[in-house]
């Protein structure tokens, strides 16, 4: 790692802090940013970490034009100890650049982002919040800057990570949400860009969102593109069902995002012995399960919220309810061994979990 050379330059002018319970998702900055560049033939140059601030981009850049970007979300915690602790950072690296090599982009080195990220946490650390259920979300991301209008792969690039100190997702405890199960519009086909986390995905989600907004309902449900009757995945989390006693979650076919949550789900669950089948899950089988009364639980899964356990699902006008609406007793196991683990309050058998040198 001696060929890591990042540049220092302070924050003089630190910002606020806000209180906890006042913080409002990805809204607040903590005082610096890890900033690379990159040039086509020489590589990735430059690595910085420098004040946050905004950034001064060509209006030709290719991002603004052609979306070529990538991200990553992951969070760290910080214990009663002082013990800074990450979840599996090194499977966020390495699907940076499964996104990266999905929209032409050049491969980051995912060590050396690791380091810089560790050198980032241990400049900024007092934003780490460690109130309960809090911590510091961060975002990697990766842009195309060249000044050129063609459509083609940008010769250049910036990576960034900004860290923004998050409240606790739940306030009240963990709760089930609504779905609205969407028939019309599509997040990803196989062969698009579904398995990467590029920004596309997210603007072409907005529309369907805003219908299940103004009809009361927390997320979407997304459907294949082909046949719109097989789940692929919920709002942007993974998704998760318990019928008749066997935990079932799509399986990755091309147009799912890959979840480092889901990834870990389903080996704690094997872990556990508890049966996990990855498969074709359609709608008409949610249906059956719920009309025959085994339709146990419903859950869906992602870095922000863990588990965001489903109460109901509205499809085709009718109505699912899953567990009488309330939490399951898996999905409440799965979220209290997940988070004591990325908190450090229960034992790690994985080897998932890093934590920072005091
Ligand atoms: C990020 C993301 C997920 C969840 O991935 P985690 O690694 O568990 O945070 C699931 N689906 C989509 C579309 C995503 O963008």
């Amino acid at each position: 790692m001696n060929s890591l050379k990042i540049r220092f330059t302070e924050n003089e002018m630190k910002n606020e802090k806000t209180p906890a319970e006042q913080l409002v998702f990805g809204t607040k900055f903590t005082d610096h940013m890890f900033v690379a560049d990159y040039t086509e033939g020489t590589g990735w140059h430059d690595h910085r970490i420098v004040p946050y601030q905004a950034l001064t981009l060509d209006p030709s850049a290719s991002i603004l034009h052609y979306g070529q970007t990538v991200f990553e979300g992951m969070k760290a915690y910080l214990s009663e100890d002082g013990i800074v602790r990450l979840f599996r950072p090194e499977q966020n690296m390495k699907r940076m650049n499964i996104s990266a090599d999905r929209l032409s982009m050049p491969q980051i080195e995912e060590e050396l982002a690791l380091e810089a990220l560790k050198q980032l946490l241990e400049i900024d650390k007092e934003w780490i919040p460690k109130e309960q259920g809090t911590s510091l979300y961060i975002r990697p991301f990766m842009i195309a800057t060249e000044a050129h209008l063609g459509v083609s792969a940008s010769k250049t690039y910036t990576f960034i990570i900004i860290m923004s100190p998050v409240g606790s997702y739940y306030k009240e405890g963990i709760h089930p949400v609504k779905i609205l199960v969407e028939s019309e519009y599509v997040r990803a086909v196989a062969g698009g860009t579904g398995t990467a986390k590029t920004a596309g995905n997210y603007a072409s989600s907005l529309k369907a969102q805003e219908v299940a907004d103004r009809e009361g309902y927390a997320q979407v449900l997304w459907l294949d593109g082909l046949e719109r009757k097989y789940i692929e995945e919920v709002g942007s989390m993974n998704v998760f069902f318990k019928i008749d006693g066997e935990v079932v979650t799509p399986a990755l076919n091309g147009s799912i995002l890959d979840g480092i949550t889901r990834k870990s789900i389903i080996e704690l669950l094997k872990y556990w012995g508890v049966p996990i089948t990855e498969r074709k899950v359609s709608m008409e089988e949610i249906r059956e399960a719920f009309l025959n009364g085994k339709l146990d639980e419903a859950f869906g899964t992602g870095t922000a919220a863990v588990i965001s356990p489903i109460g109901e699902l509205r499809w085709k006008g009718e109505l699912f309810y899953v567990n009488n609406g309330e939490t399951g007793e898996l999905s409440q196991k799965l979220y209290e061994t997940l988070t004591g683990i990325q908190r450090g309050v229960i034992e790690d058998p994985f080897g998932w979990v890093v934590e920072l040198k005091k």
